[in-house]
């Protein structure tokens, strides 16, 4: 009989539930529509609506565990708590090593972050040169060890030895050519079930210490395994499973947790209604974006609230900071990052007379009416008919953000366990044999790749940290 964790959908995953270690196979759904970080994906994304109610009873914190008679305790085991790439990874090399593994997963099946990931063609991880890629991680230096001992080439080898070979597409990020997260992970749970490594789903962490309290659709379960890796996530998609309520039980060991802010995100803009109305959906191509010293190019998007898409993601960090230090950001906007001023106003004065500013600006500059009235909100009053003044505001029209879009529908999670309660082997100082990785742990990225890799790496780390504890320790 399947326990929990059996299901029906599209995906064929190793059986889940009791104990099963056999190759049944239960499925999970890969809903319709396109979520990735690019700003049309997002819009889409955001169409299957931020979260779900939650359906599960809230957790209980850490302290004082009666312990239940009533599912036996297994003391033989690795646990690991997560089921997304960061705990998954960690069970493949936790596995190789011919550790006895059970992967505990809260949802009915596993890594669906990574599914939807994958409807936006799985981004999963960046070609560019190292030195780049790493600069990307915040803060800089963290991910460093786990990516050097596994690079963008070694995900890549290890996607196509699971048989979904990678491409690097125009913008250097790396995608399976499958364009798809089903693929892999159907491969890749394979692989941990030829491995041993034993999947429950449907066991909801809900307290922590010595002893491992789940709750099950069958009760309460608890286990005392000798290890633990937590790879909870963070609150981004709470639907998707990974929902931030870890932090109470963390918060309850003494562990210390950075707030959980919006990573990737986008931001609040008090557009008028006029503007809204208009424009909102309209994309913003080939723009180039600033604040506080930091430049990038890329796509934006109108919302009805704000600002979203790649390049507004990719500048979230500094955003939110500054909304964080001062009440809100100027971020300012280059419509036309490939002209200079001048050569723009140049443009603009050879225009007909009679034509309106919108026309001018659509003839001379080619810029579209989202544009325009873009400008007009910047401005906050009529576009200025000197050719060289309207030129200085299409190269730096200035937008107030008033605040990031809730962590439900951001990307990722900023914020969470501080890095300095670990040691080097990703071990909390403070509670030896308890291990964690991935975006739980209070360290950023922009998209681009540079968070699965984040993920898969950190969690292969922590995995090998844990070996070489369990070999000093307990053989
Ligand atoms: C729409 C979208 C698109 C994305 N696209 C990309 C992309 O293209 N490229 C990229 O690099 N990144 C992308 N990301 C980000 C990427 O998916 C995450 O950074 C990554 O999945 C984090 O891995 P993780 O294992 O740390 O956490 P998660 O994937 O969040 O996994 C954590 C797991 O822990 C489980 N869990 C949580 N609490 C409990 C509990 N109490 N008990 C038991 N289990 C629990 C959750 O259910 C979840 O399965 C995207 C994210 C979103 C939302």
């Amino acid at each position: 009989m399947l326990g929990p964790g059996s299901g029906s959908a599209a995906l064929p995953l190793p059986a889940t539930g009791r104990c099963s270690r056999s190759a049944a196979l239960s499925r999970a759904h890969a809903a319709k529509g396109e979520c990735d970080p690019d700003p049309s994906a997002k819009l889409a994304a955001k169409r299957l609506g931020p979260s779900l109610p939650a359906v599960t009873p809230p957790l209980t914190g850490p302290a004082r565990l009666p312990l239940s008679r009533q599912m036996p305790q297994d003391r033989d085991e690795i646990a690991i708590v997560g089921g997304g790439p960061a705990g998954l990874a960690a069970a493949e090399v936790l596995g190789e090593a011919g550790r006895a593994v059970t992967v505990y997963e809260r949802m009915p099946s596993v890594a669906r972050k990574l599914l939807i990931a994958g409807r936006g063609g799985l981004n999963i991880t960046h070609s560019e040169a190292r030195s780049d890629f790493l600069a990307r991680y915040h803060p800089p230096g963290y991910l460093d060890a786990a990516v050097a001992a596994f690079p963008p080439e070694a995900l890549r080898d290890w996607c196509a030895d699971l048989g979904e070979p990678t491409f690097v597409g125009s913008s250097g990020r790396v995608f399976p050519r499958s364009f798809k997260a089903s693929p892999l992970l159907r491969g890749w749970l394979a692989r941990l079930d030829r491995l041993g490594v034993r999947i429950r789903t449907q066991h909801r962490l809900t307290a922590l210490g010595a002893v491992l309290r789940f709750e099950t659709p069958d009760g309460s379960r608890e286990v005392r395994p000798r290890a633990t890796l937590l790879a909870l996530g963070g609150a981004s998609w709470p639907r998707l499973g990974s929902d931030g309520r870890w932090v109470p039980l963390l918060e309850g060991l003494g562990v210390a947790v950075a707030p959980l802010r919006p990573a990737n995100v986008g931001f609040a803009v008090a557009w008028s209604d006029l503007f809204r109305q208009r424009f909102a959906g309209a994309p913003l191509k080939r723009i180039a974006l600033a604040c506080d010293g930091a430049t990038v190019r890329g796509e934006a998007v109108i919302t009805q609230d704000g600002l979203e898409g790649g390049a507004v993601y990719a500048l979230s960090r500094i955003l939110r900071e500054a909304i964080a230090a001062r009440g809100s950001a100027e971020l300012v906007l280059d419509l036309r990052p490939d002209l200079t001023r001048d050569a723009l106003a140049r443009r603009l004065s050879g225009a007909r007379p009679g034509d309106s500013v919108a026309t001018r600006l659509r003839k001379a500059v080619g810029l579209p009416p989202v544009a325009a009235g873009l400008l007009r909100e910047a401005a906050g009053a009529a576009l200025p008919a000197d050719p060289g003044a309207l030129a200085g505001l299409i190269k730096a029209a200035p937008l107030t953000l008033i605040a990031p879009a809730p962590i439900e529908r951001a990307i990722s999670t900023a914020g969470g366990v501080r890095l300095d309660a670990l040691d080097g082997r990703s071990m909390l100082r403070t509670h030896p044999g308890l291990f964690l990785a991935g975006e739980m742990l209070d360290w950023e990225a922009p998209t681009g790749g540079y968070l699965l890799q984040g993920s898969i790496a950190g969690g292969r780390a922590a995995a090998a940290g844990m070996l070489d504890w369990l070999a000093e320790t307990v053989g």
